[in-house]
């Protein structure tokens, strides 16, 4: 496991910050999910969890490559949520288990949809690690630099629980962005 390095701008060093991931939390990607199955050669109904090896290793490099990203849809009020927490002062931190390969598209998506946010943290291109083990490695990475985070935004359970343990002073949201919804999680 390797430690991830991230540049932070020294003038955001001490301020409020809130971090927010991206895929199933600012954007519905659900779309993108069952056509990189399909191509995969999986079946969208039984999802990831029955898949063999080789074609869940082809299902990721389609899902995490720009081919379908054209299909996720935003959700409103999750970036409503983002926008009104820029607008307050705080400082906005998209931390997202994409790789820095689709750096260039995402910006493009995320300008499309009008999120405002100053850093975005990618993953390394050569990291696998699951995001329940790379994202808490981030965060510890950004507390260890005078990052003040208040608040965390994820859909995903296994990271949720991770984040919440590791950092008990952190409010955890969970996100559903299929379904529009945003929850505290406890
Ligand atoms: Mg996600």
């Amino acid at each position: 496991m390797n430690k991830i390095q991230v540049k932070i701008p020294c003038r955001y060093v001490g301020k409020a910050a809130i971090v927010y991931d991206i895929d199933n939390t600012l954007l519905d990607v659900s779309e993108r999910l069952v056509r990189s199955i399909i191509e995969a050669g999986g079946d969208p109904i039984h999802g990831l969890s029955k898949m063999s090896l080789d074609i869940r290793r082809r299902f990721w490099s389609i899902f995490l490559s720009n081919k379908y990203i054209h299909l996720d849809k935003p959700d409103s009020k999750a970036i409503e949520d983002v926008n009104r927490k820029y607008d307050s002062g705080y400082i906005i931190i998209l931390l997202t288990g994409r790789p820095e390969y689709m750096r260039k598209d995402t910006i493009k998506q995320l300008e499309t949809y009008g999120v405002k946010y100053h850093i975005l943290i990618m993953r390394p291109n050569n990291n696998r690690d699951p995001d329940y083990i790379y994202k808490p490695m981030v965060i510890e990475e950004l507390i260890q630099k005078g990052i003040n985070i208040i608040e965390y935004h994820e859909d995903d359970i296994k990271t949720i629980e991770k984040i919440s343990k590791l950092f008990p002073t952190i409010k955890v949201y969970r996100h559903n962005a299929s379904k529009s919804n945003i929850s505290k999680f406890f």
